[in-house]
Parts: structure tokens; C-alpha cells; sequence
């Protein structure tokens, strides 16, 4: 590595790791303490809104290298914060860019998987998933175009503060890892899109196993596929780009292997149908059967064999 390049890494590094020491000190409790309850003797001054205890945010620090996040699937409100209201327009298309719906059901989904993948591989999962919704902060945005109360900060850094946390974590204990980002669309209701932005934020998987490892029939496709699981792209497609819009956004951009955190980042678009009640067990079934294959064929076993 070029000393540039080196210097490059470790300053973005070490402002992962400021950031993660700043959640520590803000909120030292709640990494594996969901339940805190906000004591409010009376009305909240303006002083003690500038530091909930409550996050709103389910985390849990894992033992292997999976971190899942749901940022669109929380249905709580934020206490003292109001909702958003502008739909700020992407000048170049016109497209709304202020979507404030929450992707139903997917945290909840989340939570299904991961506990799945629990069982399929004997470690824990690392996980980040919004309980607030999605009218007051949408955590896959950049600051800029998530919330409008300012109030809302503290809540949108301590996901991402989470998040940039463990993705540090996950790349200096393992070396390389996966962050699963999950949500919800309408536009094709019983399949799954799996967004990369075209192999961008899987650029060290592409590089490593070469696309297959993607759309082929060993890959997370073929494994999909092989689970009951309707999915785009295509088996072997030429374009590893989906439907625009549900291509990739804020997290895995963030977050994946072409920054320095080493970590290949997928957004799951799950269809309406895949969500409904009745099949919400089922398709986090087949997608942790997929998940655990995908992850035993491409990262457990690289691990096996740097320790050997
Ligand atoms: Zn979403």
C-alpha cells in the first residue's frame, strides 16, 4: 500500500473509532440495553432532550462478521421531535427525494433473520435496526436529507455512530465481513432486489471471488434461488444494477467495501408479498438459509484457511 493511501485509511479509520468512542461516551448503555425507560419527573427542559437515554435504536455487538441493519422499519414516535414535512426534489430527474413510509414489517424481519442465523451458524450476528419511524429520521439518507428537527440528530448519529462502530470492529477482529441492509418495496411485489449499486459496495468480494460470488449459482443469487426465493438480478446477469431507486443507497454506500472498512454491503429490497404476515417467517427462513450459505462458502471458510 502506497503511504498515501495508508495515511487516507487510517485517518478515515481513526475517525470511525473517534466516532465510536463518542457514542460510548454519550449513551454508555446502550449497546445490549433496549428496555432503558426515560425517567421524566416533569416537563422536559430543552437541556434534557439534548441527551435522551433512548436511542430508539435496537443494537447488539455480535460474534461473527454479519452486521443487519433496518433503518425504514421502526414504528415509534420521537418524543419531542416533529415530523418531517419538506419533499426536497432531486433537481436532474424530479424525483421526491423526502419519502416518509416505513418499509412494513421489515424490522421485524430483520429480527427473524438474524436470530435464524443464529442458530444456522453458531454465532451472533451484529445488528443495528431503527425503532423510530421513518417520518421523523430517515437513517438511509445522508445527515443532510433525513430529518429536519434538529432535535432529531442525536437519534440519526447514535444509528450511525452503531453502525460505523462495528464495521470498524468487524474489519480489525475479522478482516472482512458483511452488512446486510434491510427494507421493504412495492414495485415487485414477491421477488427481493438485491442492490450493490451496479458490484460497487461488494467491490473486495468481486475482486476476491470474482462475480460469481454475486450472481453466480455458489453465489448469494444461485443461493436465493436454491431457497425458494425469487430475485433480481438474474442468475449470471451481465448488470449487477437493479431497478433505479432501489439500487443501493446511503448505508451500503457508506458502509461498503469500496471505503475503507473492508466490509461488502448489500441492500435487500423485500417484496410487499414476502412481507405479509403470513409469509414473514418463511421468507426470513429461506433468506438466513442463503445468508448462511453465502457466508459460509465466501467468509467463514476464508477464515478456516488464514488460520490454518
Ligand atoms: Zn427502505
Amino acid at each position: 500500500m502506497t503511504s498515501l493511501a495508508a495515511r487516507v485509511q487510517f485517518a478515515i479509520f481513526s475517525r470511525l473509532v473517534a466516532r465510536a468512542a463518542l457514542v460510548v461516551m454519550i449513551a454508555p448503555s446502550f449497546v445490549g440495553a433496549q428496555q432503558a425507560t426515560p425517567e421524566s419527573p416533569a416537563a422536559p427542559t430543552r437541556a434534557a432532550k439534548a441527551a435522551p437515554s433512548d436511542p430508539l435504536i435496537d443494537v447488539r455487538r455480535g460474534t461473527i462478521p454479519i452486521i443487519i441493519c433496518a433503518p425504514h422499519g421502526g414504528g415509534d414516535k420521537i418524543p419531542e421531535v416533529s415530523q418531517r414535512k419538506q419533499k426536497p426534489v432531486d433537481p436532474p430527474r424530479g424525483t421526491p427525494k423526502w419519502v416518509t413510509g416505513a418499509d412494513v414489517r421489515t424490522r421485524e424481519l430483520a429480527q427473524k433473520i438474524v436470530a435464524d442465523l443464529e442458530t444456522r451458524l453458531g454465532g451472533k450476528p451484529y445488528f443495528v435496526m431503527a425503532r423510530f419511524h421513518r417520518r421523523y429520521i430517515d437513517a438511509n439518507r445522508a445527515p443532510e436529507h433525513s430529518y429536519e428537527d434538529d432535535d432529531a440528530k442525536f437519534y440519526y448519529d447514535a444509528y450511525h455512530d452503531a453502525a460505523a462502530e462495528f464495521c470498524a470492529e468487524v474489519q480489525k477482529k475479522f478482516g472482512a465481513g458483511l452488512v446486510f441492509d434491510v427494507h421493504g418495496q412495492a414495485s415487485f411485489k414477491d421477488e427481493i432486489l438485491i442492490g450493490t449499486v451496479g458490484g460497487v459496495t461488494v467491490k473486495l468480494l468481486l475482486e476476491r471471488h470474482g462475480r460469481g460470488a454475486l450472481v453466480g449459482r455458489e453465489g448469494l443469487v444461485g443461493r436465493m434461488l436454491d431457497a425458494g426465493l425469487k430475485v433480481k438480478p438474474a442468475l449470471d446477469s451481465e448488470t449487477l444494477n437493479v431497478a433505479a431507486g432501489l439500487n443501493g443507497g446511503y448505508t451500503v454506500q457508506t458502509y461498503g467495501s469500496h471505503r475503507p472498512t473492508a466490509l461488502d454491503a448489500i441492500q435487500l429490497e423485500y417484496g410487499t408479498d414476502l412481507r405479509s404476515p403470513e409469509k414473514l417467517d418463511d421468507t426470513a427462513r429461506r433468506s438466513a438459509e442463503a445468508i448462511a450459505g453465502f457466508y459460509q462458502a465466501y467468509f467463514q471458510r476464508r477464515k478456516a484457511a488464514a488460520a490454518e
